[in-house]
């Protein structure tokens, strides 16, 4: 039996390790993604006791929450299984537009229910800010879904901290996602010790700061999908990057252990961050994961990669 964690102050409780959707039906953030090998991808977490889904209206769209819909329709028992789902965007004549009003929220959540055929959604974010919805009228419309049992817990995503003090304003909010990896720390500064002292969890995204973390790339390594044009693989900065990649496998080969369990076992060391969902587009990404819960870090090594990514 895998050591679970309680999400936050929520009655939630999950393996640490977690897995991302993304890439699990997400053709508008991946190209060529096979659907049936994202559908293997959730299998196989669960499998294997991954039992803290993150997925999004967005990834796909709609596709993601289809597929896992699909997959725990085949397991029959998703009382285990911690879904986390997304809304806020609204394809309006072919463009994308941001809604946090109470009405559409009300909606996403139907609409993301019927997808993923579940009677309730463990744990249901706000995708992105609006510029318009006042943040605590957003996050209220969720608590109404609380109380009818259409949602267990609520959480925001890319809020900026004062649009997390306004969303929290009647203390509703549970969870916070936004991105943060040892290469983009600067939710150091602000989020992480507001959610560290008002009890809701941190849920870090690219926690591999998409896959550079995991120490299988080197400088002649090149990009089909949106990492071509993402500031940490280009020019000097990429070849600057990949030498802190490199101090951080001096220490995993010490330790004899994979770098990205390095990398996940530190994240779990900072406060108020209780779970991860690295992303995976192949079943064996996901089981590599897991042996991160065996690792234990020294007082030492924590602050060694700290000075390596300060
Ligand atoms: P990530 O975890 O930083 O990177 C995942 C990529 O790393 C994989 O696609 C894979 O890429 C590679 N990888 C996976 N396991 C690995 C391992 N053990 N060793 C080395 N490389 C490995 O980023 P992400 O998947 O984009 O983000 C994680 C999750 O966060 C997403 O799935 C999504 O659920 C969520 N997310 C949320 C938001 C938001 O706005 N709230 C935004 C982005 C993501 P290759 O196979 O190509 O190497």
């Amino acid at each position: 039996m895998v050591k679970q964690v309680q999400i936050g102050q929520t009655g939630l409780y999950v393996n640490p390790i977690g897995l991302g959707t993304n890439a699990v039906g997400g053709h508008n953030i991946y190209p060529n993604l096979s659907e049936e090998m994202g559908k293997e991808v959730v299998r196989t977490a669960i499998n294997y006791g991954i039992n803290f889904l993150d997925t999004a209206f967005y990834y796909g769209p709609e596709r993601s929450e289809v597929l896992i819909g699909e997959v725990l329709k085949e397991k029959g028992n998703r009382q285990d299984i911690v879904i986390a789902t997304k809304g806020a965007h609204n394809f309006v004549d072919g463009k994308v537009e941001l809604n946090n009003s109470p009405t559409f929220l009300k909606e996403a959540v139907d609409k993301s229910l019927r997808r993923l055929q579940l009677d309730y959604i463990d744990l249901f974010y706000i995708h992105f800010p609006d510029e318009h919805t006042p943040k605590d009228e957003a996050v209220g419309a969720l608590q109404e879904l609380k109380v009818a049992g259409k949602i267990k817990a609520i959480g925001v995503s890319n809020f900026s901290i004062e649009q997390l003090k306004e969303a929290n304003k009647d203390g509703y909010v549970d969870v916070l996602q936004s991105e943060y990896n040892l290469f983009k720390r600067s939710a150091e500064k602000e989020l992480l010790p507001y959610t560290a002292a008002n009890n809701i969890s941190f849920v870090p995204y690219f926690p591999l700061a998409k896959g550079l973390l995991g120490g299988k790339y080197n400088i002649n390594t090149t990009f089909e999908d949106g990492r071509s044009k993402n500031p940490l693989f280009q020019g000097e900065d990429f070849a600057r990057n990949l030498q802190k990649v490199e101090l951080l496998r001096k220490i995993a080969e010490d330790k004899q252990i994979e770098m990205s369990h390095l990398v996940f076992a530190w994240y779990l060391t900072r406060p108020s961050i209780d779970a991860l969902i690295p992303g995976a587009k192949k079943p064996e990404q996901v089981i590599k994961n897991l042996p991160t819960l065996d690792v234990q870090l020294t007082q030492e090594e924590i602050d060694e990669i700290d000075l390596i990514f300060r």
